[in-house]
């Protein structure tokens, strides 16, 4: 009978969702320590005005070294952290990190510049976010203005009262607020022009489609003009190519990221761009 049994569910023993089943787990219990044992790291990727040409800002990426699986992406553990609560104490590290680092660089005359860290739907609605943004300010000693927040658009438009009335807590402080990945989720315009918002970064999909399609490009200079009607700042992000970057510029974009610049790296590695880029004061 069991022999029976066990050739029967031997059926639908699929090795390839057990694997996946059994790397969910392992990522699940590791995630856990991934913080006390120092395996998360920030990346750094510069953002630079168009007009100048200087590094002006950067956006810092979340990166685990994991011991075994090597560097894990953030889309592949950031939804996981969420789930399992884990995206608190990791956010408020990444706060915390990015605003000590950006400090220290501004300390050793590096340029100051401003830091975006991008926040999870948990931590913007998160008791915590407040009290872990202060703390980070108060500890590094960095201005508010040179730390921007990154929120999407669903993370604001669900609940527009209460995402008001936590964006206008924010904006107390003194930091830059900024709508990541504008135009892939759905914004009421009415709500937009009610968000105490700085700067909308246009998605990286419309940025690939400028050269492929007239409607991209379009879109793309619909946005700008948006923003800037709002009186937002614009970046580009996933700028790739010298085209895309002359088509945002004739279409006077403030700010650009993307490869064709640099891919995020490492803090060492940021440091020498920094030292070698055309300097930034203000
Ligand atoms: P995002 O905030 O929209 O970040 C931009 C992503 O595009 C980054 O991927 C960046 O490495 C990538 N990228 C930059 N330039 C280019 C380019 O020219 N071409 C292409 N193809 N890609 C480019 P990454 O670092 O894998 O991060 C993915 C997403 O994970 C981020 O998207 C963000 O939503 C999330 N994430 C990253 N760090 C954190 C964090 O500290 N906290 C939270 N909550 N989410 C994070
Ligand atoms: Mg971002
Ligand atoms: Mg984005
Ligand atoms: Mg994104």
């Amino acid at each position: 009978r069991a022999k029976e049994l066990g050739r029967n569910s031997y059926q639908f023993y699929c090795p390839e969702m057990n694997a996946r089943t059994l790397e969910r787990l392992q990522i699940e219990a590791d995630l856990r320590h991934a913080l006390e044992r120092n395996e998360l790291v920030l990346h750094y990727q510069p953002q630079i005005d168009v007009k100048s040409g200087a590094i002006v800002g950067m956006e810092a990426l979340l990166r685990w070294e994991h011991p075994v699986l090597g560097v894990v992406s953030p889309l592949r553990f950031i939804a996981l952290a969420e789930e399992m609560g884990l995206i608190i104490p990791i956010g408020a590290w990444v706060i915390r990190t990015a605003c000590l680092q950006n400090m220290a660089w501004q300390k050793a005359g590096l340029g100051r510049l401003r830091i975006a860290v991008n926040l999870s739907a948990r931590q913007f609605t998160g008791k915590d976010l407040l009290q872990s943004v202060g703390d980070a300010l108060e500890e590094s000693g960095l201005e508010a203005r040179y730390l921007e927040l990154e929120l999407t658009e669903s993370m604001v438009m669900g609940d527009v009262d209460n995402a008001i009335t936590i964006l206008r807590m924010l904006k107390q402080l003194g930091v830059h607020l900024a709508i990541d990945d504008f135009g892939t989720g759905y914004s009421s315009l009415s709500y937009l022009s009610r968000f105490p918002i700085d700067v909308l970064k246009i998605d990286q999909s419309f940025v690939r489609d400028i050269a492929l399609d007239a409607d991209g490009a379009a879109i793309v200079v619909s946005i700008i003009s948006l923003a800037h009607s709002l009186r937002q700042k614009v970046i580009a992000e996933g700028v790739e190519t010298a085209e895309q970057l002359a088509f945002l510029r004739a279409h006077g974009c403030d700010e650009v990221q993307g490869y064709f610049f640099s891919r995020p790296v490492g803090a060492l590695e940021f440091e020498h761009l920094l030292a070698h880029a055309p300097c930034t004061t203000g």
